[in-house]
């Protein structure tokens, strides 16, 4: 078992930090005149500070999640809260990330952005999390283990067990980044969040939900944990109009309703690709994309490119040699991404 702790894991200068009091942290009654904020006093849509607590929108969220709120931070996307957790546990120069690869790129970004070194352990080649190799591959300095599940680009689940392993044996904190989990959603670790106070989930509103531009991040973790992000985040990070039109989106519904469209037409294009000759392989996905293998990935990319359909080159990412990574879209838009690919010149 591992011996994990807040106090050894936040960095020290961290764990007793004042932090900045707005206006709206030091009032939060009710009251007919606001003159602690110097806001414009002419009424209008957004002469306000937004909520630095999102404390409506958080009771929402909690409650399609079944946590409590105060196990809920929110970000500007999930890649605020990456970028906090680095700089929560990391002391520049000196502590280290793990992460298996192939996988999302943010989480090496965030760690160079912070002179933060990353050890990487490759994924066994049909995309599987090597837990034990993961544990082999921690060192004194390892502070952060990101893992992606389903994994992007290869779209595949990690195994429960395998994840489960590496919370238990880890000292520091494992990151189970689930932006796709809403096309699996028998998969989530929330309900392990009790259980394992160093695992730490992320969210998004911007796959299955539909709201990219937004920008909505969910980190889900032990209270103690959040209350350390709530010290360290900018203030009123989440803006009036994203608390009110989330909370007007999502308001009634306990999944997003697109999901199972998506999932259905995920399954239907990954049978309609295996068929075509340019494609050697379609690996098994539980996002809302697929990894293909083609014969010749970039000749397919540029063909694609130039009929108007762009999709993502991934043949340089380690296990992914000659693949490209489609998103679903709609039935239309796959319709059109076969015949396309039905038409290609060497068929
Ligand atoms: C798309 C994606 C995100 C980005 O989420 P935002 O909430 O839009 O910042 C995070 N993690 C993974 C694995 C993703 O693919």
């Amino acid at each position: 078992m591992n011996s994990f702790s807040l106090e050894r894991i936040i960095r020290p200068h961290l764990l007793n930090l004042k932090p900045y009091s707005s206006a709206r942290d030091e009032f939060k009654g009710k009251a007919s005149v606001f003159l602690d904020a110097n806001e414009n006093p002419v009424a209008g849509s957004y002469n306000r500070y937004p909520d630095p607590r999102q404390s409506e929108l958080k009771a929402l969220l909690a409650r399609i999640k079944k946590i409590d709120p105060d196990q809920l931070f929110l970000g500007n996307g999930s890649d605020e809260p990456i970028d906090l957790l680095i700089r929560a546990c990391c002391e520049p120069g000196k502590d280290r990330i793990l992460i298996p690869v192939p996988t999302y790129g943010m989480y090496q970004v965030s760690a160079a952005i912070h002179d933060i070194a990353v050890d990487q352990v490759t994924l066994a080649p049909d995309f599987s999390l090597p837990a034990e190799r993961m544990l082999s591959a921690i060192t004194p300095e390892t502070k952060l283990i990101f893992l992606c599940s389903p994994n992007n680009p290869s779209g595949n689940r990690f195994d429960t067990d395998a994840v489960t392993k590496i919370m238990t044996y880890f000292n520091g904190i494992v990151v189970v980044d689930e932006a796709y989990i809403d096309f699996c959603p028998s998969g989530s670790f929330t309900e392990h969040l009790v259980q394992h106070p160093n695992l730490v989930i992320l969210q998004t509103l911007s796959k299955a939900w539909g709201l990219a531009g937004l920008r909505l991040g969910l980190c889900m973790a032990q209270p103690e944990l959040i209350a350390v992000l709530n010290r360290i985040k900018a203030p009123y990070n989440i803006s009036s109009l994203v608390q009110e039109t989330v909370i007007r989106e999502l308001k009634g519904k306990s999944v997003p309703p697109d999901a199972a469209m998506i999932i259905e037409e995920r399954n239907r294009l990954a049978g309609r690709l295996a068929e075509l000759p340019e494609v050697l392989q379609v690996f098994p996905g539980e996002a809302n994309f697929l990894l293909v293998k083609f014969n010749d990935a970039s000749a397919t990319y540029g063909y694609l490119r130039n009929h108007g359909i762009i999709v993502r080159d991934r043949s340089h990412e380690p296990l992914c040699g000659s693949c490209l990574r489609i998103t679903v879209g709609t039935p239309d838009e796959n319709d059109l991404l076969i015949n396309t690919l039905k038409l290609y010149p060497n068929n």
